[in-house]
């Protein structure tokens, strides 16, 4: 895999964004803030050098309206907008070409392709890879392109590149020398951090609470999993989410896996429109001994045909309730 470490990368992306005249920004499905901040940010770029630029997302309909507010979404078009041809295809936060979706088929009608990302199982299926493993989320990855191509960053671009910096930490739980420098940067733009973490991460409706009530009652601890490691699981069904949005489901991981007694947590969503179809997010941490020896998620979820990072990983199932739960201890061995 080709990583930053390797400034080629960074070369290359700087020489193919500054010879495109027409861009397409593609992000993964379900779209998350850091895909869609990585998204809107190089939009704003590219608009202001006056390259007319596409950002789109195969699905759902809608974007999470809890990222409704951020800079640039005008720039946003549904997938059937998305031009055939186009001279630079980049996608962001995608680990591999399926985190595309539908608007997959737009990969042939590109004249080059530019995947900038940071997850450990990506496929680096584009014909430049700025593939980076150790940022902590791909807006980071686009701060060190904007650098490379000399390129400032205004607070719109700051408030789009700290949208995804601040979901992908876990409001800055997960970092490493450099997160909070960039954090400072980004803030000494202007951007109001503190309402951009609260729109994002910390408002929900009255009926979440209930939701949770119903969700967290579902959850299972199997502590032997792994030799002791122990696995903590919980179902939302079709039927638990009925008038409360993707945020609120995608939030219910974040209580399950801090429980104590188990090093892996799974939390399976059920899809609003397809039967038997579901959504499984996975965390793991290591034991707090600091060697790091924590299962590694991403290659789980790749062998159940997803993807992801050492310790937060997804993919997608069909069955019953124990049929997943199975599958999924079968693949933890
Ligand atoms: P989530 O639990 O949805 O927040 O996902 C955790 C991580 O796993 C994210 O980095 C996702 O990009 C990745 N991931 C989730 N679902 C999939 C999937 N079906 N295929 C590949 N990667 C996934
Ligand atoms: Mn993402
Ligand atoms: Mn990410």
């Amino acid at each position: 895999m080709t990583t930053m470490r390797d400034t080629a990368d960074l070369d290359a992306a700087v020489l193919a964004l500054n010879a495109a005249r027409s861009v397409t920004v593609v992000c993964h499905v379900q779209p998350d803030a850091d895909t869609v901040g990585s998204g809107l940010a190089l939009a704003l770029v590219l608009h202001r050098r006056g390259i007319p630029v596409w950002v789109s997302f195969a699905e759902p309909a809608e974007l999470p309206m809890s990222m409704t507010s951020l800079p640039g979404v005008r720039h946003l078009v549904a997938p059937a907008e998305v031009p055939a041809e186009v001279d630079l295809l980049v996608a962001v936060d995608c680990g591999s070409a399926g985190r595309l979706g539908a608007l997959v088929d737009r990969l042939s009608g590109a004249t080059t392709t530019l995947v900038i990302d940071h997850h450990r199982s990506n496929t680096c299926f584009g014909a430049i890879n700025l593939v980076d493993p150790g940022a902590e989320s791909t807006t980071s990855v686009i701060a060190q392109l904007l650098d490379a191509w000399r390129v400032p960053i205004d607070p719109d671009v700051a408030h789009c590149l700290y949208a995804g910096l601040v979901t992908d930490t876990g409001s800055f739980r997960w970092v490493r020398p450099g997160t909070h420098e960039l954090a400072e940067r980004l803030l000494a733009t202007g951007i109001d951090g503190a309402d951009i973490a609260r729109t994002l991460l910390d408002t929900h409706p009255f009926g979440w609470l209930m939701m949770l009530s119903r969700v967290l009652g579902t959850a299972q601890l199997a502590p032997d999993v792994r030799g002791g490691v122990g696995l903590v699981y919980a179902f939302v069904r079709r039927d638990d989410v009925d008038g409360v949005r993707s945020e609120e489901v995608e939030s219910v991981i974040d209580i399950v896996r801090t429980t104590a007694e188990a090093g892996i947590a799974a939390v399976f969503k059920e899809s609003r429109t397809v039967p038997d179809r579901w959504t499984v997010s996975l965390r793991s941490r290591d034991s707090g001994r600091g060697t790091g020896d924590g299962i590694d998620l991403a290659e789980v979820a790749t062998a159940l045909g997803g993807g992801g990072h050492r310790f937060a990983a997804g993919y997608t199932a069909y069955g019953t309730p124990d049929d997943l739960v199975g599958a999924l201890l079968a693949a933890l061995g």
